[in-house]
């Protein structure tokens, strides 16, 4: 899927306010359906929720496992990744008249106009982040409900996230209590700001999508650490970046994504 992918050292200053190239992306099919508009058809498309083959109730782990055998299918290869989703009880993290549709790849709301991602581009985007590595510092922008976050908590020592909308971010303390998750910090602020305090980050992931990627992001990663982003407006893409040095950063573009807007401050 990357046959198209510009590889150059990048100063800061033309990492951070570099437009988007058409060029630049490596034509996949649309992976990610994450506004709220699309989440509320993915709703509605399922009202009648999808039974499990085994008739399994659609919560149990026999269903978690049919999802991780899908991803591995959709080509999330890294077994690492496919372990920590197959660990999280996405059905925890769903509003309760959503709970038979917690395993299907869909993006769905939670509210306030923003989503849970769909499993398919949480599990692309930790793998295109972790990079085989083993992680130690990580930072989330977007804690929404708090899913991803546990599942990076599974796969990383320590793992930071940033919510901006304060419901949203009691909400996922709420969901994350039972779990009783030690090495999760949540915090209410604007992600674009980073958490200088605890930086460096051996990897950060956005779960909103900005025209460019915050300057404070780029700066708070560590050497040889990677940031996964969607970027874009009406088009967006992924993009790795790759810190090569103290001034160098590498960007990959990788493929079409759909993802609600990186907002600036609190609400
Ligand atoms: N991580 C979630 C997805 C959340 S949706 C999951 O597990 O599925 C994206 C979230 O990013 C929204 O909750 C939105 O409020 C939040 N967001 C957008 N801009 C932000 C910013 N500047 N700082 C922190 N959170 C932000």
């Amino acid at each position: 899927m990357t046959g198209n992918r510009p590889r150059f050292p990048l100063p800061l200053s033309s990492l951070a306010s570099k437009s988007h190239r058409s060029g630049d992306i490596s034509r996949t099919p649309l992976v990610s359906v994450a506004t709220p508009q699309t989440a509320t058809q993915n709703v509605v498309q399922h009202r009648h929720p999808v039974q499990s083959h085994a008739g399994m109730p659609m919560v149990s782990d026999a269903v978690r496992r049919a999802m991780v055998a899908r991803l591995a299918r959709q080509g999330v290869n890294d077994t690492v990744v496919l372990s920590a989703m197959g660990i999280v009880p996405r059905h925890q993290f769903v509003e309760p008249g959503l709970i038979n549709q917690a395993y299907i790849d869909a993006s769905l709301p939670i509210g306030y106009q923003q989503t849970i991602s769909q499993p398919f581009i949480v599990a692309r985007m930790i793998e295109l982040m972790r990079g085989a590595r083993t992680l130690n510092n990580v930072l989330e922008i977007g804690t929404g409900c708090g899913y991803q976050a546990a599942v990076l908590a599974n796969l990383c020592q320590h793992v930071y996230s940033i919510e901006r909308i304060k419901p949203l971010h009691e909400l996922a303390k709420n969901n994350l209590r039972a779990l009783r998750i030690a090495n999760l910090r949540l915090h209410y602020g604007d992600g674009m700001l980073g958490l200088p305090q605890v930086a460096p980050f051996d990897g950060i992931i956005l779960a909103a999508a900005g025209k460019q990627i915050p300057t404070a992001l780029l700066q708070q990663m560590a050497i040889g650490g990677r940031l996964i982003a969607p970027v874009g407006d009406q088009q967006q893409a992924l993009q790795l970046i790759e810190r090569t040095g103290t001034t160098e950063w590498v960007k990959s573009v990788l493929e079409e994504c759909h993802f609600v807007p990186l907002c600036s401050g609190i609400i």
